[in-house]
């Protein structure tokens, strides 16, 4: 590493040489699954009843949906462009008992939990978990600093936190918490947010959720009761979601792993924000991290140009396959994340 590497690098598997041929293995087993719970979870699918779904409107702005054409349909789920406030969401939503109960016997959990436990993946992980935690540093003004994850997994943010001098506390609604207390996470509790959260701390100096925003059927629902939660004006709530806005992803289109039943928002870098400030945050920094280059440089380059054009009109397009640095300073990068402040009163 020389002193000018992108700290980003260290989370991004196509940045790291061998990386992929490390995970190859473990991840096609991942995704084989993931695959299967999708189409059986799909509206219509095998273990789906025909009541398990509902229809909405836009979750963001309630913009009434049914007029809507969809801009994608995939795995039975029909995604909507809000033409008020810009959100992608899906018209199908679980209903809450189905969508529960989908968490607690995930097919998922021994499959997620191999490949979570995995050296390469534990790797980036935990590097990804150090940038994200040094973009908390100005919620860190108190002497032992107190982290809350919404979603904690298997624990590798509270771990990274906790070497960190953070007090951390996770909920998680998996087995992946007894993984995580396994791993040295002490903190972390088996239960959903907010039902199951400890008496003490009353208030986190920040609160984290990893790819778990998407999956709430009403995000407004649930940023609500996270606000009062953050320590009053230094509190910071750090989201990572997947990028609507990443190449990749939209070139994949229904056959994309993010494209799922349970991905029920479809967040960009403008419209999170925008969602975020209707629960009242104000946003601190927006970036999109992991270029996934190397998967985008599987398709041809006029069709990278295209979809380029299409996300960001007017850019001046690539000649070549974007470096992940170009991809970033455009917001297109594959994970997008933010740091969000409580607006007072
Ligand atoms: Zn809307």
């Amino acid at each position: 590493m020389t002193a000018t590497a992108d700290p980003r690098d260290a989370f991004d598997a196509a940045m790291l040489p061998g990386m992929r041929d490390r995970l190859a293995e473990i991840y096609r087993r991942y995704r084989a699954r993931e695959e299967a719970v999708s189409q059986s979870l799909a509206p219509g699918g095998s273990s789906s009843a025909p009541d398990a779904y509902r229809t909405r409107d836009c979750p963001s702005c309630g913009y009434k949906s049914a007029a809507l054409q969809p801009v994608l349909e995939a795995r039975g789920l029909a995604l909507l462009d809000c033409p008020e406030c810009g959100l992608t969401y899906t018209r199908q939503v679980m209903v809450k008992a189905a969508d529960s109960a989908r968490y607690k016997e995930s097919d998922l959990d021994a499959e997620g939990i191999r490949l979570r436990c995995s050296e390469p993946y534990v790797e980036l992980e935990s590097a990804r978990a150090r940038y994200y935690l040094r973009t908390l540093e100005s919620a860190r003004a108190v002497a032992s600093p107190s982290l809350l994850e919404i979603g904690c997994g298997t624990g590798t943010l509270l771990l990274e936190g906790q070497l960190m001098g953070w007090h951390c506390v996770g909920l998680e609604p998996s087995i992946a918490a007894q993984v995580a207390r396994s791993r040295g996470a002490t903190g972390a509790i088996d239960g959903y947010f907010p039902n199951d959260l400890p008496a003490e701390p009353q208030r986190y100096d920040a609160i984290a959720m990893l790819d778990v925003l998407e999956h709430f059927a009403e995000p407004l629902d649930i940023l609500g009761q996270i606000r009062p939660l953050l320590t009053p004006s230094t509190g910071r709530l750090f989201v990572q979601v997947p990028n609507w806005d990443n190449p990749l992803i939209r070139l994949d289109g229904a056959a994309s792993p993010i494209v799922a039943p349970g991905h029920w928002s479809y967040f960009t870098p403008a419209s999170l924000p925008m969602l975020l400030a209707r629960a009242g945050f104000r946003a601190v920094h927006i970036e999109t991290v992991v270029s996934e280059r190397d998967r985008l440089g599987a398709y041809p380059l006029a069709d990278i140009q295209r979809c380029i054009a299409s996300l960001r009109p007017g850019v001046a397009l690539p000649q070549d396959l974007p470096t992940a640095a170009w991809l970033y300073d455009r917001g297109l990068g594959y994970k997008l994340i933010g740091t969000f402040a409580p607006i007072e009163g």
